[in-house]
């Protein structure tokens, strides 16, 4: 006879190994597939985020920024080091052990709220019914009430510049490198490239960016975007915009990157490429032909608001189905999809999911950018306050970047949040919140932040709207 289950996850990355959790919160019983197999040829659950994503370059982006205030800030401090050594080999392993930490915590979490955790290949069939293809090759089809599937994505490959593994690598491929690249070029300064290229630029590489857009950070408030560009290239990051790369050829000595910009054919050579120019839904044999599921013209599952499928007890979350790339909307599409299976309203507001790219400074935002704003005909008003003018910006010697908030001029409602400076990651929670709840720029005026904190350049870019910033001149 064979198993079933009240709900089955495909995928044990943010979006499903969440939606198990919460399923298992309801009482469910639950198996969650997963095939992640990581570069040492062990399995692991946590998806990309935590194998191969946000989890290990955050730690390099951690390790590596140290070293780098290590060489470039200590002294300011009266900090004398001596000789700095990098030590990359102890780095790497620190990175691996968060990762395995993290990984089996999952595995832990799994056992405690007695869910099924299952190694191997899940794919949707007729009938709700899942086929799971065990590491061995053992096969067995689970009967399900419910299938939720969360296979997320996997990095674009471009036909110009093929990953072959070693000289040009995907960002999996970046995180891993056991050298220092003396030359390292990226493809494309999204987040990706502008997070792995600040790490190994950090490190000592010479890191060359090629943007194919004429705009840097397209999808963030122009102020921002302005202060970060300017931040990159004082750090030595080579960002070359409208820069269209039409091949890579991986030699003895290197790579030779051609591309064309507004001055013609350029070409350069680099020891490492990392192609990170985006990443697409990932469902290869996820499920059968007749089971009913929908895919889009980009390849994603088709779901509704709530992340219903065409097929009735079947959801899809996370990176396989429209919405931004990005772990905390998977695991809340998790939870809406668990608690919508229990029989509770759920919901997932689309409208307020933080962005942070970390690089330092770092960038955040929620809601509209002041162009948005703008073309929706709504009238504004904004406020900035920069961190030159914080005192524990100042003590962290860490000033650059500002925060901005446009709020709607005439019910004063917060509209969208930009932050560009230290923790900024961190200090966006407070507009989340803000925004979450409607709040108008008043509230945040009327909330006491503590002093000195970081937190205070957000009191004061909302006292900047209304011309009431306290520790920096308004404009008049
Ligand atoms: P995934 O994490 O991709 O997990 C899907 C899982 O399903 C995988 O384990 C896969 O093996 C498994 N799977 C797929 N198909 C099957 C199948 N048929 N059978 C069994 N198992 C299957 N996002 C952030 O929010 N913050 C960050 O700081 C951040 N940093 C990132 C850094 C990098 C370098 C990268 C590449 C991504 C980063 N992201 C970040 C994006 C984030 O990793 C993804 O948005 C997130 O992992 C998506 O979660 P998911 O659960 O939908 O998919
Ligand atoms: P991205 O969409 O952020 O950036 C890709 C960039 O490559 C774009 O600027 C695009 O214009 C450029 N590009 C595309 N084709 C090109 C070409 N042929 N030549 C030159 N440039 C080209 O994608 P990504 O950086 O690969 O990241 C993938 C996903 O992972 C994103 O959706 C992101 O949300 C997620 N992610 C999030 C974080 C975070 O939250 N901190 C970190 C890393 C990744």
């Amino acid at each position: 006879m064979s198993r079933s289950f009240d709900v089955v996850v495909v995928g044990a990355g943010p979006a499903g190994y969440v939606a198990a959790i919460r399923a298992a919160q309801h009482g469910k019983t639950v198996a969650c597939i997963d095939e992640w197999r990581n570069k040492d040829g062990k399995n692991a659950f946590g998806g990309t985020c935590l194998n191969a994503g946000c989890i290990p370059s955050k730690a390099l982006l951690e390790s590596s920024e140290l070293f780098h205030r290590a060489q470039h800030e200590f002294k300011k401090h009266g900090i004398k080091t001596g000789d700095l050594e990098l030590d990359l080999a102890t780095m790497q392993k620190r990175r691996a052990s968060i990762v395995r930490q993290l990984t089996g915590g999952i595995a832990g979490l799994f056992k405690a709220n007695k869910i099924e955790g299952l190694v191997g290949h899940g794919k949707l069939l007729a009938g709700k019914q899942v086929e799971f293809t065990a590491v061995d090759g053992a096969v067995e089809v689970i009967e399900a009430s419910n299938v939720i599937l969360a296979s997320g994505s996997s990095p674009i490959e471009i036909g110009i510049a093929p990953f072959d593994d070693a000289k040009i690598v995907d960002s999996w491929g970046a995180l891993e490198f056991d050298g220092v690249p003396k030359r390292l070029g990226v493809v494309g300064a999204g987040v990706i490239g502008l997070e792995l290229g600040s790490v190994w630029s950090r490190l000592g590489a010479k890191v060359t960016i090629l943007e194919a857009m004429e705009d840097f950070l397209f999808m963030a408030d122009r102020d921002v975007a302005k202060v970060a560009a300017k931040e990159f290239k004082l750090q030595g990051i080579d960002i070359k915009l409208g820069a269209k790369v039409s091949g890579a050829k991986a030699g003895k000595t290197g790579v030779a990157v051609s591309y064309d910009d507004k001055d013609g054919a350029q070409s350069i050579e680099v020891d490492k490429l990392v192609v990170a120019v985006g990443r697409k839904p990932h469902t290869d044999n996820l499920f059968s032909e007749d089971a009913g599921i929908q895919l889009d013209e980009r390849g994603f599952i088709v779901v509704d608001d709530e992340c219903r499928t065409r097929v009735k007890g079947v959801y899809a979350v996370g990176d396989c189905v429209r919405g931004p790339m990005l772990a905390h909307k998977g695991s809340e599409e998790g939870v809406m999809a668990a608690d919508i299976i229990a029989g509770e309203i759920a919901e997932v507001n689309y409208n307020v999911i933080p962005s942070v790219i970390y690089t330092a400074p770092e960038i955040a935002w929620v809601g509209k950018t002041e162009a948005e704003v703008k073309n929706s005909g709504r009238a504004y008003k904004t406020g900035s306050f920069p961190f030159a003018a914080s005192g524990r910006a100042k003590a962290m010697e860490q000033t650059s970047g500002m925060a901005k908030i446009i709020s709607s001029q005439d019910d004063d409602e917060i509209l969208g949040v930009h932050i560009v400076g230290p923790m900024a990651g961190e200090l966006i929670a407070e507009a989340v919140l803000a925004l979450e709840f409607s709040a108008s720029t008043e509230d945040i005026q009327r909330t006491i932040h503590a002093h000195p904190s970081l937190a205070e350049a957000l009191h004061e870019a909302s006292l900047a709207v209304d011309n009431k910033a306290l520790n920096f001149p308004n404009k008049r």
